[in-house]
């Protein structure tokens, strides 16, 4: 048998040709969504109509609440733009509540005008039903503990009791693509979700220092992929080994300035794949004042590595919002394992905190830059992480 799964977004806000853009990638998405169930998307009035295999009803609630422009979503049932249809339908779905669920409250969304009842007119002739057949039922405007909606469609009339919440924002895709810094840290998954959440899609790139960091903990990043890939389908994930400009960086620069040299060719490798793969922005999980690479004065000269935009979503957190966000998005347990960060080797106990870019200018022109970068560039390696 097939569900019907009716899912809303946030449309006020959107306008004209924004509307259609917005309408249309969320129908690609959603249908990418539940794909794998065979399930199948439609547009219905301001709404869109999931239909799928009953087996599969909870895991295609389950993602759809969690594609990006979703504000909700509620297994409906279907029948005919009949008032006795449905109220022989809503009574059958209120007979199998619990039933110390005594109050309750009606709420009707006529999108067709021409059905001859109006929104108030059905809540009442469908309330005065309901308690005709159980005169236990009580209405309750403020708290009901059920509340039974209608929706009037064009065709058919959908009813439903529950809404599970969608994370909000707009389909991934629709404001362009993206390059995110992933560590296997705990910031910078967040910042990729928040990334999202406003339509970018992402790619990802992690740098390692294999063989002084280990396989595992490029598992773990694949596993971070995972995770967000649970709300894009699919993360394109770049392996990039930064081992010889670690060596590079220690034998030819002042310990102390290590990890900004270092940040700043990360971010010259990142430019170089955006470039290749038509990437608009890097995004990160730099915060201000968290650790010693936080200030003001680092960030603006790792900044001035390449001319990319740099966005860095989590600004505006403390910590413990990001990890709350990091336990809602599922990300925690595993950022939280233990792992080995390159940043981590070879690294100073006391970095300098407000670097100088004359000077870290200076000791890059002791560098081959442009020999590290390809010496990088040439160990990349590309996997396409995919949802479980
Ligand atoms: P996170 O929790 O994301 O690791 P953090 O608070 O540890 O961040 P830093 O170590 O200063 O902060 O790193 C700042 C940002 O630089 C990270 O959020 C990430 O975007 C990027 N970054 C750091 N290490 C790596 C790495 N090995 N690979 C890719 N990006 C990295
Ligand atoms: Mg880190």
């Amino acid at each position: 048998m097939a569900v019907k799964i009716l899912v809303r977004y946030g449309e006020i806000a959107l306008k004209g040709k924004n509307r259609g853009q917005f309408e249309q990638q969320l129908l690609r998405n959603l249908n990418a969504a539940v794909n794998r169930y065979h399930g199948r998307a439609e547009k219905m009035h301001g709404r869109f109509m999931v239909t799928g295999p009953d087996e599969h009803c909870d895991l295609m609630i389950n993602r759809l609440s969690r594609v990006f422009g979703v504000v909700s979503v509620s297994l409906v049932r279907e029948t005919e733009l009949d008032i006795d249809r449905i109220k022989m339908l809503a009574a059958e779905m209120v007979e199998r509540l619990p039933a110390d669920q005594d109050t309750f409250k009606i709420e009707t969304r006529r999108s067709n005008k021409k059905f001859p009842y109006s929104s108030p007119e059905t809540n009442h002739l469908l309330g005065a039903y309901l308690q005709e057949l159980n005169p236990n039922l009580v209405v309750d405007l403020k708290n009901p503990s059920f509340k039974l909606s209608v929706e009037l469609g064009y065709s058919k009339a959908y009813l439903f009791l529950d809404r599970v919440a969608g994370p909000g924002g707009l389909p991934v895709g629709i404001t362009g693509r993206s390059l995110l810094l992933l560590s296997g840290g705990i910031d910078s998954p967040v910042a990729g979700w928040l990334t999202m959440k406003r339509g970018l899609f992402v790619e990802a790139v992690h740098f390692h220092s294999f063989p002084f960091t280990s396989h595992r903990s490029q598992e773990k990043v694949v596993e971070l992929c995972r995770k967000l890939a649970s709300y894009n389908n699919k993360i394109p994930l770049h392996i990039v080994s930064v081992t010889a400009i670690q060596k590079e960086l220690n034998a030819k620069c002042p310990e102390d300035l290590a990890i900004i040299l270092l940040r700043r060719m990360m971010y010259r490798i990142a430019e170089i794949i955006s470039y290749k793969r038509g990437l608009q922005a890097l995004i990160t999980g730099e915060n201000l004042g968290q650790v010693a690479s936080q200030t003001l004065e680092s960030i603006n000269v790792i900044d001035k590595a390449t001319g990319m935009l740099i966005l860095r979503p989590l600004l505006g957190l403390d910590k413990s919002e990001i990890i709350e966000l990091a336990v809602k998005i599922d990300t925690y347990e595993t950022s939280i394992l233990p792992y080995e960060d390159c940043c981590t080797l070879f690294m100073p106990k006391s970095p300098v905190t407000k670097p100088k870019l004359t000077i870290i200018e200076k000791y890059e022109s002791n560098l081959d830059i442009e020999g590290l970068l390809n010496e990088a560039m040439a160990s990349l390696e590309t996997t396409i992480v995919k949802e479980y």
